[in-house]
């Protein structure tokens, strides 16, 4: 399930709630060269490398997709999707629009376009946004700025996704994001073999 949406829509706090209510999702923790925030653990949130450390993993072309937001660099790790996946978990990924379109594009010749769901978190209102950046008090008037700026660019991009999420009331779009993961998991097309043992195709 990727999940995008401008900074301040309450991305983190809705995919934090949503890995409460499915503890057998696995979050896929991004690289970053930027600093980590207060609270922030490496390993837990991000993992937090040095540009240098980027390049050498962008090099060894660990990142499924990667993009630089905000003047920063993150990337997506094989490793964090590709292990669960083949394990059959579902895997929640927190990365921006360019981030998406990577995947959808087929980036690293993965083929995880088929069975990604693709989720785009809005906030009820602009000015909305820019009071819950503010609020939060991490970021310095500056990176607000470019924030904003940001989510103007990146607000229209909702058409390219299957899914409009609304962040207006934290419990309801939790409960949206867990309608769309529940019923993406009864979609036939996800399924490549019969649910039932024996039972073949129907002679036509
Ligand atoms: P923040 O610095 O506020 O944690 O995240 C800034 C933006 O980077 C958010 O829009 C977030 O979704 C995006 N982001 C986080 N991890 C990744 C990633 O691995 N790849 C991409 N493309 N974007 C990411």
């Amino acid at each position: 399930l990727v999940v995008s949406g401008p900074s301040g829509v309450g991305k983190s706090t809705v995919c934090a709630e949503v890995l409460r209510r499915r503890p057998d999702l696995h979050f896929s923790v991004s690289c970053t060269t930027r600093a980590p925030r207060p609270g922030e653990t490496d390993g837990v949130q991000y993992h937090f490398l040095s540009p240098a450390d980027f390049e050498r993993r962008v090099a060894a072309r660990e990142f499924l997709e990667h993009a630089e937001v905000h003047g920063n660099r993150y990337g997506t790790l094989r490793r964090e999707v590709e292990t669960y996946v083949c394990r059959g978990h579902d895997v929640l990924l927190d990365i921006d629009v360019q981030g998406a379109r990577q995947i959808r594009a087929g980036a690293g010749g993965s083929e995880l376009d088929r069975c990604v769901e693709y989720v785009f978190l809005g906030p009820p209102s602009f000015a909305e946004m820019e009071r819950r950046l503010r609020a939060r008090g991490t970021d310095s008037d500056e990176a607000i700025r470019r924030r904003l700026r940001n989510a103007r660019r990146e607000l229209p991009a909702w058409r390219e996704y299957e899914h409009l999420v609304i962040n207006d009331v934290l419990q309801t779009a939790v409960d949206d994001v867990l309608a769309i993961l529940r019923a993406a998991a009864c979609e036939t097309g996800r399924r490549t073999t019969s649910p039932w043992p024996g039972i073949r195709r129907a002679a036509t």
